[in-house]
């Protein structure tokens, strides 16, 4: 077998050397393997060089020539130092200019041979002449491999003080030509056929030292078919892994919950209301899961308000007449005692009892739940922590995944002996993504809202119309409802001059003097915020000042308006959850934005699209485009391997496919015998993450 290249050591190839590979150390790049997939972050097309007197203003434009002058400009006044390159090709004079960069000059001599890439200006002294601000630039020095830097396209690597691009790109280059043979394909062939993917070696080579042949639009835009290629690879191996992860939990032995539905039944007739269809569809997933003799792995995605709770409640009383607890696991205190306080009254008219467990919760019934008197405990990660023990855990309910990592699964999951687990989450994320990303999972969505609701009403104003507003306010608490007051920080800073909770609350007091108002946020004590929230859901205080501490999970259906100050500074998928407190029964409800300026054409468009849409869906796939997926799921939180080269939203086509692919491959041949590459590639990809394969 060819020799493997994530053994050989950097250090070792032609041209690089000790301090070299230090230097490469700081770009991750350790062996062989890293630098191949090292790749370019940019292209640019040097077998298109443009003659001086021919650029086009406004475009993207590479040219080369000799420098004829360097020179730093001072201008004290503006308290500036501008360095600027003149080039010369023959046909014309071109400026580079880099402000406060006075340094830059060294790095050149009259003379030299340069190529320039930038945004083509119009010189303003000249009036007719050409300047590129911050081009990036390259000196073309006469080593005799020119090839390899211009008249082609031009692959352009990020670089650490010490190694210039060229140099990179030379070693780069050596690497190539040196490895190709050694490159070995662990991809099936058909696969790749069934994609229309090129092999490894080739693709590899590519990326680096593509020919001009390749449109190099999809080059920068990582599209091209090598990167095709090598997203398809990352994600092939992610899928593989979570195919086989998923397949040892079915095989599993769980418990097997034979409950008549005695308690279940008296919960439904004590709710005032009517299962949606989507509800009862998601419970019976449910239900069978808990029936079936291995542990229930669900995800429960449903946009906010579509009523989860209640589901997860149904579960807990099956648990409980089978002789099992329960643990109900939020990622906020605030979240865990709303939960608490809106489920205790109807569990315990069932006969069962309930317990809150949190960071500040003061009695701990750590005995009770030890010896399975309590049925059912409410909490945060506090749950997981040592000292935790239950006598019989049998279901455990994570509610608003995303700030719930894998490994927190794992961890509580370690309390019991397999006990079926439940995820809840209001998240909406396409479907493809939804299954990667609990790609252990099973999936049920609940897809309808409880009937009677009516789309809240969003509205973005300014400062200024803070008169109408109030009048607004006054208006609704008069018709006897409620009405949340969101601010972005709880008291003032130095750092930022944004307005906090702690002056709203004082100033709304001065001017709804009639009114009573309430102050809730992360800093108070848990007892304090209990009884905020228990007054504000009784109706004795008319407006609530918080933080975002209300974000998720807080259900008080008469409060109809939201006003949300400084909007401009929270990200959509926020605003969309702020929003969901409201619009919970079937008065007509309001969300008001007041964004302060300087706010930011993208957080103009964020706000636009909130008040445009309610649809959690639409607005997801808006966050992800705007922010990228990294932010938007927290990936570092995730546990799932890094994705260096694909991208979850621009590669979702692929993703599909590869995902068909690994589950496909790992349901014939679960130990991948007959597939010793793959395996090992496999097992380099998920190194550290999860042992794969058990050993024997
Ligand atoms: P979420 O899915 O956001 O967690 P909740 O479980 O908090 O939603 O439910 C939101 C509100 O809708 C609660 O007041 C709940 O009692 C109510 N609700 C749940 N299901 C229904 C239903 N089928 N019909 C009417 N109201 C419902
Ligand atoms: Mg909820």
């Amino acid at each position: 077998m060819a020799k493997d290249l994530s053994e050989f050591h950097i250090q070792y190839l032609k041209g690089v050397g000790p301090r070299r590979a230090k230097l490469l150390s700081r770009l991750g790049i350790k062996t062989l393997k890293d630098a191949l997939y090292y790749l370019p972050y940019r292209y640019e097309d040097r077998s298109n060089l443009k003659k001086i007197s021919g650029l086009t203003y406004g475009r993207v434009e590479t040219v080369s020539g000799k420098v004829v002058s360097v020179e730093v400009i001072n201008l004290p006044r503006r308290k500036m130092k501008i360095f600027e390159l003149t080039v010369n090709d023959g046909s014309g004079l071109l400026k580079g200019k880099w402000f406060n960069q006075p340094f830059m000059k060294k790095n050149f001599t009259i003379g030299n041979e340069v190529v320039l890439c930038g945004v083509v200006k119009r010189n303003p002294y000249w009036g007719i002449g050409f300047e590129m601000d911050n081009p990036e630039y390259e000196i073309v020095s006469d080593d005799g491999d020119s090839l390899i830097h211009t008249n082609r396209i031009v692959p352009v690597y990020r670089v650490t003080s010490g190694l210039s691009v060229r140099q990179i790109r030379s070693i780069m280059f050596n690497l190539i030509d040196t490895c190709s043979k050694d490159i070995y394909d662990p991809v099936p062939h058909e696969i790749l056929k069934r994609h229309d993917l090129p092999g490894l070696p080739e693709s590899l080579s590519g990326v680096h030292f593509p020919d001009t042949s390749v449109d190099i639009t999809l080059l920068n835009r990582g599209t091209s078919d090598f990167h095709r290629r090598l997203s398809f690879d990352e994600l092939f191996m992610l899928e593989l892994g979570l195919a086989i992860m998923k397949r040892g939990k079915a095989r599993e032995k769980g418990i097997v919950f034979n409950s008549e539905g005695r308690i279940l039944k008296r919960l439904i007739e004590m709710l005032p209301f009517r299962l949606t269809k989507s509800q009862e569809k998601v419970f019976s997933d449910i239900l069978s899961d808990m029936r079936s003799p291995h542990p229930m792995n669900r995800l429960i995605q449903g946009d906010v308000g579509c009523g989860k709770t209640i589901v997860a409640l149904m579960a807990m009383t099956v648990a409980s007449e089978c002789g099992y607890q329960s643990a109900l696991m939020v990622p906020t205190e605030i979240l865990a005692e709303q939960h608490y306080i809106n489920i205790h009254r109807i569990i315990e008219a069932l006969g069962l009892k309930i317990c809150l467990l949190t960071g500040s919760t003061k009695e701990r019934p750590l005995n009770e739940i030890a010896s399975g008197e309590i049925d059912i405990v409410v909490g945060t990660h506090a749950l997981i922590q040592e000292g935790v023990s239950f006598k019989n855990l049998g279901l455990v309910i994570i509610d608003e995944q995303h700030r719930f990592g894998v490994m927190q699964r794992a961890l509580l999951r370690r309390k019991a002996m397999n006990p079926d687990v439940l995820v809840m989450t209001a998240t909406p994320i396409p479907r493809t993504l939804a299954l990667t990303l609990y790609g252990d999972l099973d999936y049920s969505v609940i897809d309808e809202l409880p009937p009677e609701r009516r789309p809240v009403t969003t509205l973005l104003f300014s400062p200024k119309q803070k008169d109408y507003i109030y009048t607004f306010i006054r208006e609704e608490v008069k018709k006897g409802r409620q009405v949340y007051v969101v601010y972005p920080v709880i008291e003032e800073s130095e750092k930022t001059d944004l307005r906090s909770a702690i002056r709203g609350k004082n100033a709304f007091e001065k001017d709804f003097p009639e009114f009573t108002i309430g102050l809730l946020h992360g800093r108070m004590k848990a007892q304090e915020r209990e009884e905020i929230m228990a007054s504000f859901k009784q109706g004795e205080i008319d407006i609530l000042v918080s933080t975002t501490v209300i974000e998720v999970g807080i259900d008080v259906p008469n409060a109809t308006l939201m006003l949300i100050i400084h909007a401009e500074r929270f990200g959509m998928a926020q605003l969309h959850q702020l929003r969901g407190r409201v619009g919970r029964s079937p008065q007509q409800s309001f969300c008001m934005m007041i964004a302060y300026e300087p706010c930011g054409e993208e957080a103009k468009k964020r706000l636009d699209v909130m008040a445009k849409s309610n649809d959690g869906f639409m607005i997801a796939e808006e966050d992800l485009n705007i922010r990228g997926p990294g932010e938007f799921f927290g990936t570092r939180q995730s546990g799932l391997p890094d994705l260096r080269i694909a991208h979850i939203v621009r590669d979702a086509w692929l993703l599909n496919g590869a995902r068909k692919e690994a589950f496909n491959i790992i349901e014939r041949y679960p130990d991948l015998k007959g597939f010793p590459l793959l395996r090992k590639s496999l097992e380099g990809f998920w190194k550290g993450k999860i042992e794969l394969f058990k050993t024997g």
